[in-house]
């Protein structure tokens, strides 16, 4: 179990323009224990922290120490911790105080790996500063992950391309994606305001998102979460951008939709159609609130299921005498053309 821990700001010396300022509030250094005081005390049993939401990498050393401190008293409950943070600054002294606080995966933000981009979101960074910090901190025996983002201003489809390439190629231990929500307040508001940023559509993010999703899977690298939570965000100073409180079982329904329709096509497949499946995908043939079945009857095929014991995401398309077997990576070429527009 992993208890998280969310530390606003904690340790940015700079604000990326997306990021929410004004109702957030920083963490300030001093008020570090009360912050953390009784949120692992409450738990039974032992368990995982996970802090979350600033740039561990950017304390000096002494708060850094200072941070792990605050969970002394629970030591011998804390299997370990994962944090997230930028990739910079990233320096030995610094590995070696997360390697004694018994850091185990470190899960590092990198939005795009447009170096144009990234300048304009104020981040500080370039794509070299991460591919370093991912080697120096696998090196070290670290479990490294990466947070990426779609949406981002002046995104092209071949900007997520190379985002997908790279996560290939760097092999971290699991992904997270975002898409980009505009909050109130924030520089990047002021743009999309200003009329100097339009947010790609809802449906081009899930579309990105599926690319995304489905080229780490295929590479055997998982995407434990798509998608801000709730406790994530104040919905009420969201002005643009996609936002879903499903974000994540739109992306996987959407995915099997454009796989099961790819096999429609390409076999001129219509009318009565059973989906033999695994119990688990059957929420996503269905697709949120029904709308990839209205969808299929739309396109005149009444769709209906069966379990049988099949891997996830996989499936088996039964018309009349026609029997055609899919999976969800047949989602990846509609995927990306839909969304290259
Ligand atoms: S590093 Fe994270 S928490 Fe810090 S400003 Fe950027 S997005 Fe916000």
């Amino acid at each position: 179990m992993i208890v998280p821990i969310f530390l606003p700001h904690l340790g940015c010396g700079e604000r990326c323009t997306y990021c929410d300022q004004d109702i957030i509030t920083d963490i300030a250094e001093e008020n570090l224990e009360t912050r953390i005081a009784g949120m692992p005390a409450s738990r039974t049993g032992s368990f995982e922290v996970g802090l979350y939401g600033g740039n561990i990498f950017g304390l000096a050393l002494p708060a850094l120490r200072r941070l792990f401190s605050c969970f002394n008293d629970e030591k011998h409950r804390i299997t370990g911790f994962r944090i997230s943070t930028k990739p910079v600054p990233l320096n030995p002294e610094v590995i070696e105080v997360l390697k004694e606080s018994r850091v185990t995966t470190i899960e590092l933000g990198i939005p795009t790996f447009n170096n144009e981009t990234l300048s304009l979101l104020n981040r500080r960074h370039t794509d070299e500063d991460l591919r370093r910090a991912v080697f120096a901190l696998k090196n070290e025996g670290f479990r490294v992950a990466l947070q990426v983002m779609v949406g981002l201003p002046n995104e092209m489809m071949a900007d997520i391309r190379e985002t997908a390439e790279n996560i290939v190629c760097l092999a971290p231990s699991y992904i997270r994606i975002y898409p980009l929500v505009v909050l109130a307040g924030t520089p990047l508001a002021h743009a999309f305001t200003a009329g100097q940023f339009e947010p790609i559509s809802f449906e081009d993010a899930v579309k990105r998102t599926i690319f995304l999703y489905l080229t780490a899977l295929k590479a055997g690298i998982k995407t434990v979460k798509m998608g801000l939570t709730d406790n994530e965000v104040i919905k009420e100073r969201i002005i643009g951008g996609s936002y879903h409180p499903a974000f994540g079982s739109i992306v996987k329904s959407t995915a099997f939709y454009l796989a099961v329709l790819v096999k429609l096509h390409e076999h001129s497949l219509h009318g009565d159609v059973l989906v033999a499946l695994n119990p688990r995908d059957i929420p996503h043939l269905i697709g949120h609130k029904r709308s990839n079945l209205n969808k299929f009857r739309e396109q005149g095929v009444l769709i209906t299921w069966k379990t049988a014991e099949r891997p996830p995401d996989t499936f088996v398309l039964t018309c009349g005498r026609y029997e055609v077997e899919g999976d969800i990576f047949d989602a990846l070429a509609p995927a990306a053309s839909l969304a290259d527009g």
